[in-house]
Parts: C-alpha cells; sequence; structure tokens
C-alpha cells in the first residue's frame, strides 16, 4: 500500500513591503518583548536592517543584534549567539538573511533555551527540545530554509558540515519580502538560484519524495528556470526578484517534507573543506549526477526536463534525458558559475575526503539511485 506524509506548520506571509508588519505579526504569536535578531555583515551593509530595527523599536521591542557569522556559518558563532540571546534574556530569534544567518538564528534558538553544541543535538547527546520561537526573513532567494526543518552548521574544529533536524526547527513564520533581495549581487544570485533549483530537482527525485513535494518541486522548477536568467542580468526586475523568491519558497517546501541528495552531499563536503559557496558547489556537481542519476527512472527523469522546457512533449524520453542535462548545463554556465576546476583550493588529492564526508551525509540514501563511494569518486 503506498502512503506519505506531508508536514509544515510555518505561517508564511508573501508581499513587498511584509517586513514592515512585522511588529504586528510577532504580536499575534504572543511574542511582545526582546528579540534577538540574527543577520550578517553582508545583509546589514546593504541597508536591509535599520529600517527594520526602527520600526521594531518604535513599536515598543527591545532588539539586540547578533551578526558574528559568515557563510557556511560556524558552530563557534552559534555558541556565541546563544550566549547574547541568554544575556538578553530574548523571547524569540528574529532572523534575516540567507540561509547563513537563518540557520544560525535556527541553532541559537536551540542552543540558547538548551545549552551545548550544535554537534550535541545532530549526534545525540542532546534532544531537540524547548526551541525558542524562530522568525525567518530570507534576504537571497535560494535555500528554502524560511520553511525547513534544517540548520546547516559547519564544525569549526573538523570541517564537518552538519544539518540539525528536526521538526520542531520549522519557523513558526516566514516573512518573504522580495525588496530585501534587490540588493543581492549578480554572482549571488546566480548560486543562490541554482541551490534552489537543485532543491526542486532532488525534493522531487528523491527516494522518500511525496505528491505533495512533487507538485511544489515541479512548479518551483519551472518557476526557477525562466525567472532566473532575468533576475541575474537585472537585480532590479520586481517581476523576476517577486518569481524567484517564490520559487526557492516552493523549492524549500518541496524538499523540506522529502530530502535533498547526491547533489548537496557533494556540495556540502566540498563546502565543509574549502569554503566554498553552497549555490556554487551545488552547481558544480548537478550536471553530473544528474547524468549518473538518470539510469534510473527514466520517464522521471524526461518528465523534469520537459517541465522546465529544456525537451518538448513530443521529444522521446531518451531525447528529453539528453536535453536535460545539455540544458542544465548551458543554464549554469550563462550563469557564470565557476567549475570545480576553477573553484579555489580545491586538490585532487582530497577527493577520497570529499567521498568519505558525502558518503557520511544522512542525505545520501535518498538519492534516486543507490551510490557508493565508487560512483561519488
Ligand atoms: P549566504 O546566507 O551565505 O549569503 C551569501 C552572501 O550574500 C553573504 O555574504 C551575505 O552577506 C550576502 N547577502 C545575503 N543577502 C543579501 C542581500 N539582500 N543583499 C546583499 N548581500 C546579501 O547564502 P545562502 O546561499 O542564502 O545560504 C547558504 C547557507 O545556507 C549554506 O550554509 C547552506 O549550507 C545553507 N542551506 C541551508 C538550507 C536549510 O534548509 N536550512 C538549505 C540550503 C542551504
Amino acid at each position: 500500500m503506498k502512503s506519505f506524509n506531508y508536514y509544515c506548520p510555518t505561517k508564511i506571509e508573501m508581499g513587498t513591503g511584509k517586513t514592515m508588519e512585522l511588529p504586528e505579526m510577532l504580536n499575534s504569536l504572543g511574542i511582545g518583548s526582546s528579540i534577538l535578531l540574527v543577520s550578517d555583515p553582508g545583509v546589514i551593509r546593504a541597508g536591509l536592517i535599520d529600517p527594520i530595527q526602527t520600526r521594531l523599536e518604535s513599536s515598543g521591542y527591545r532588539v539586540s543584534i547578533f551578526d558574528s557569522l559568515a557563510p557556511n556559518p560556524r558552530d563557534t558563532d552559534c555558541i556565541t549567539g546563544a550566549a547574547q540571546f541568554n544575556d538578553i534574556k530574548a523571547e524569540a530569534v528574529v532572523a534575516i538573511g540567507g540561509g547563513s544567518a537563518m540557520d544560525t538564528g535556527k541553532a541559537i534558538a536551540l542552543c540558547g533555551p538548551n545549552g551545548g553544541t550544535p554537534a550535541d543535538y545532530v549526534d545525540g547527546r542532546r534532544e531537540y527540545t524547548n526551541i525558542a520561537p524562530i522568525i525567518c526573513v530570507p534576504t537571497t532567494a535560494g535555500t528554502g530554509s524560511e520553511v525547513t526543518r534544517s540548520s546547516v552548521i559547519t564544525e569549526a574544529a573538523t570541517h564537518r558540515k552538519m544539518t540539525l533536524k528536526h521538526a520542531l526547527l520549522r519557523p513558526a513564520l516566514a516573512v518573504l519580502d522580495p525588496e530585501l533581495t534587490y540588493s543581492v549581487p549578480a554572482s549571488v544570485t546566480a548560486a543562490t538560484g541554482v541551490d534552489a533549483l537543485v532543491h526542486a530537482i532532488e525534493g522531487y527525485t528523491c527516494k522518500i519524495t511525496n505528491p505533495i513535494s512533487q507538485a511544489l518541486g515541479a512548479s518551483a522548477m519551472q518557476t526557477i528556470v525562466s525567472a532566473l536568467p532575468i533576475a541575474y542580468k537585472d537585480g532590479q526586475n520586481e517581476e523576476a526578484r517577486y518569481a524567484m523568491l517564490k520559487g526557492s519558497l516552493l523549492a524549500g517546501l518541496c524538499f523540506g517534507s522529502a530530502d535533498v541528495a547526491a547533489v548537496h552531499c557533494l556540495a556540502e563536503a566540498l563546502g565543509g573543506l574549502y569554503d566554498t559557496p553552497h549555490g556554487v558547489a551545488n552547481s558544480v556537481f548537478l550536471p553530473y549526477v544528474l547524468r549518473f542519476n538518470s539510469t534510473e527512472n527514466r520517464p522521471m527523469h524526461a518528465k523534469i526536463a520537459r517541465y522546465m522546457r529544456f525537451a518538448k512533449d513530443s521529444d522521446s524520453d531518451d531525447i528529453a534525458i539528453e536535453k536535460l542535462i545539455n540544458g542544465v548545463t548551458a543554464f549554469t554556465e550563462n550563469l557564470n558559475i565557476p567549475k570545480l576546476k576553477d573553484l579555489p583550493g580545491v586538490q585532487k588529492k582530497d577527493f577520497p575526503r570529499i567521498v568519505e564526508l558525502a558518503m557520511q551525509n544522512g542525505s545520501t540514501p535518498s538519492n534516486v539511485r543507490t551510490v557508493t563511494a565508487d560512483d561519488y569518486l
């Protein structure tokens, strides 16, 4: 008997200017006084935090800012942020930024009230419980972290990129305001957009997908493939920015109740070892994993080629799959995303370590085609 489940309790508010309604939204969640606002220096430099902080403070909220984090956020920063959360007796975490700020915010909301380090939760030494309310405001159109149960944190001492995963890590509220993404530089727009595309592809194709995730993933793929080239060329294009933020949300809702797979497992290994931007790391592996995976469930792979309009309805499955791999390769080339050989620091002698980390990743078993260490290599 077939069965599936789908779960996402996050309240979603999307619209231009929506962040100015944050005080009323927090109030309706019963959050009334002190909040830790988690962001990063790039987002602050872009001028996105000042108006929101002013609006919150003028509505009576005490706001303390934690911004000591960088892309591929470290466990050490989460621990510092958790101490600040406790010092100010925060009631909730409002994370405003890309995946790095949102994931750090989630880890702080966990480690603040409960103590310990992110690794304690990943390795089962502590339980996911008593997590402070999490409010996420994405400023990139990429990770979908605003609706997922995950927080991806790198253990500084070992370079292990860990995924904290629990239903209670889903934000109570996601506020999506496309205006906050207009300042994203073109290269970050490209990389984060491809990350969202990979979420849709892997959420759709993985072994533990479900019909709701597939419906969301199909819509996300269509949206992202048509909007990303426009948002990349013209960051001020309101329609393309709206579409990308919507596309990354749908992709987050797709994989958030399914999983990611081999592309992400390799990408996270690369990110942990070399600090490669997450979207770039996904992009370099995508065509190769698609070629490997497409021997499994060929009709499904042909279908996603048609969703993304790389193939026509009239193409045979074999032709559609070839067009999928060529289409995805050209798509990322046109966004000027570097290739593996162009990435700083990456060395062939490290490949066995990359493989080892990818094999340890909990999402490897979800890949549509069973993948071994030799396959990864
Ligand atoms: P990011 O958050 O690391 O941001 C990249 C850069 O863009 C930063 O320098 C940041 O300051 C800047 N930036 C962000 N928004 C900006 C804006 N509006 N204007 C100007 N600059 C801006 O990038 P990301 O790709 O959004 O997040 C990547 C992280 O998210 C990785 O650690 C990845 O592993 C993780 N991730 C998490 C999930 C999840 O479900 N939790 C899913 C996918 C990826």
